[in-house]
């Protein structure tokens, strides 16, 4: 297109009179479904979603380990707008939430707007709209971008010396190849956060030998997790208003018990956490064991682990804990610093993801030359986790400094879609062109962040995905309550809006 047909494009107008905007939309999980679901509800047919890999789900299609599951009960890890009264659990698998994302896809027409096996590679916006190219060549513009490329997405993988040379299968648990039995193999896992814990859980007795490489003890939040029984989801499939009225009880449930108690480290609710962790480890009955497994720090300091069984699992006869320091892999397993080595057939690196990446190592520019690459150079910050200045009419879901943590993302991402839309109906309503938050807006709310910070549960002493390279938590620090005032409407004096 040359400018001018860009331009005319701009003012086509929808037939209330709204200016017909074009969106894309980059990544088709839980938050690029909601983005195009909820674009439609407001009129905007011209939307299309940019999946890098071959089918939708983000996080629930690439985590397919063996025990994976989501630690949020079903009712609330579900949209507002589409209840699922087949939830066969409290707390459900990961391929019954891969499957619920792809029913709620079908049922709300998504798939017609994506595109996969296209990774955005490249965003400039050149002062009228975004030109975006993927991995392939294909390019295409848009007036809004909304980038929902996930926070679990890049998986981390340690430098353990020898990796290469191990002559068994290494595994990660984002990268499962469900092609390769575990039956009766001896098994080593590395790491002790809930992807660990769940795949030890579901694979001990299965294994001949399976053992813990831990290098910190995690305190585990005990999880009853029972069946739907049929009656209740006769209820559920015959009055969905039941699901919805338990999604904002539960919803509220986990603000107060969970989500404000972990921002004040010195909250009743946390102590209460603290001590069901406590109770819980006792169930391990060997002292040693019991001792190598309690940690140094705080409950919640690190993500919380909730499981049904996994202190049981570990008391197995074929499984063990191994708390020594991981000195090398060797072709026969994992050398311990105590010289000990741990034959294996099998290593699965339970070890997390680089939860910095956001839209990276995307390229983006905005229109006076501001690199994405630059202004994050020491690290990501936006306004509000949405939106970074000099990039105008770029939103982010699930961005850096958001609620992460024992939070439903799928409610986070909710909030943060009608906040963002709020703003593109202004642009709609031909109100502004372009919008971006202000550079003192940013500065302000970050500093504000990074203070409050200080006295969640985070800050509290311990070594974890939440910290950045300060040691500052890379999350929001204050209250859910906080959030979906915040959430409610833009305050339009924190931005630069452009006609
Ligand atoms: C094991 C595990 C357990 C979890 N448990 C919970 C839980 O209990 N509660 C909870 O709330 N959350 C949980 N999460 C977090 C989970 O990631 C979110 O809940 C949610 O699935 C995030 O959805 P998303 O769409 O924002 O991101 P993602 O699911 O990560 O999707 C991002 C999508 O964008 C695509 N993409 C990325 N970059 C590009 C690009 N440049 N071009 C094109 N496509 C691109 C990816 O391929 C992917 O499909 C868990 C995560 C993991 C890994």
């Amino acid at each position: 297109m040359t400018t001018p047909d860009v331009l005319a494009h701009v003012t086509d107008l929808l037939p209330d009179g709204r200016r017909n905007l074009r969106f894309v939309v980059i990544g088709a999980g839980v938050s690029g479904i909601l983005a195009v679901i909820r674009l439609r509800e407001r009129g905007f047919e011209d939307v299309t979603v940019y999946e890098k890999a071959d089918r939708l789900g983000g996080t629930w299609r690439e985590n397919r380990y063996p025990g994976v599951a989501c630690d949020v009960p079903s009712v609330l890890y579900s949209y507002s707008f589409a209840p699922n009264p087949e939830w066969s659990h409290r707390f459900s698998s990961g391929a019954e939430i891969q499957a619920y994302l792809e029913k709620v896809a079908a049922d709300f027409d998504v798939e017609r707007s994506i595109l996969y096996g296209e990774e955005v590679v490249r965003a400039v916006h050149d002062g009228h709209r975004w030109h975006l190219r993927t991995h392939t060549g294909r390019t295409d513009e848009a007036d809004v971008v909304i980038a929902a490329t996930g926070v679990f997405h890049h998986p981390f993988v340690p430098g353990l010396d020898g990796l290469d040379d191990f002559a068994g299968q290494v595994l990660h648990t984002a990268k499962w190849d469900k092609s390769q039995p575990l039956t009766g193999k001896r098994v080593g896992i590395v790491g002790t956060g809930s992807s660990a814990v769940q795949t030890v859980g579901a694979i001990v007795d299965e294994v001949s030998a399976l053992i813990l490489f831990q290098r910190t003890a995690q305190w585990i939040l005990p999880q009853d997790n029972p069946a739907y029984t049929d009656e209740e989801k006769a209820v559920f499939r015959s009055d969905p208003a039941v699901q919805i009225r338990l999604h904002s009880e539960v919803s509220e449930l986990f603000a107060e018990g969970f989500a404000n108690a972990v921002v004040d480290a010195d909250s009743p609710a946390l102590t209460k956490i603290a001590q069901m962790c406590e109770e819980n480890l006792l169930t391990v009955t060997d002292p040693d064991l019991r001792a190598r497994l309690t940690p140094d720090h705080r409950a919640a300091c690190k993500r919380l682990i909730v499981a049904e069984d996994f202190y049981g699992a570990i008391q197995r006869p074929n499984a063990s804990l191994v708390s020594e320091a991981i000195e090398r892999i060797e072709a026969g397993g994992v050398r311990t610093v105590d010289r000990a080595l741990h034959d294996l057939d099998v290593l699965v690196l339970a070890t997390g993801f680089q939860v910095d990446r956001f839209l990276r190592p995307m390229e983006v520019v905005g229109p006076t030359g501001v690199k994405l690459s630059e202004t994050w150079a020491e690290r990501p910050i936006a306004y509000l986790s949405m939106t970074v200045p000099g990039l105008p009419n770029l939103f982010m879901v699930n961005g850096p400094n958001g609620p992460v943590g024992n939070f439903s993302l799928i409610e986070v991402a909710e909030l943060q879609m009608e906040y963002s839309l709020q703003l593109v109906d202004s642009i709609a309503a031909g109100e502004f062109r372009l919008v971006t938050p202000s550079v003192e807006a940013t500065e302000t709310h970050e500093k504000a962040r990074v203070q409050a910070a200080g006295k969640t549960v985070w800050a509290t002493g311990c070594d974890s995905w939440y910290l950045d390279d300060r040691g500052v938590p890379m999350a929001w620090p204050w209250s859910f309550h906080e959030f979906q005032r915040r959430m409610a409407a833009p305050d339009l004096s924190a931005y630069v809006l452009t006609n």
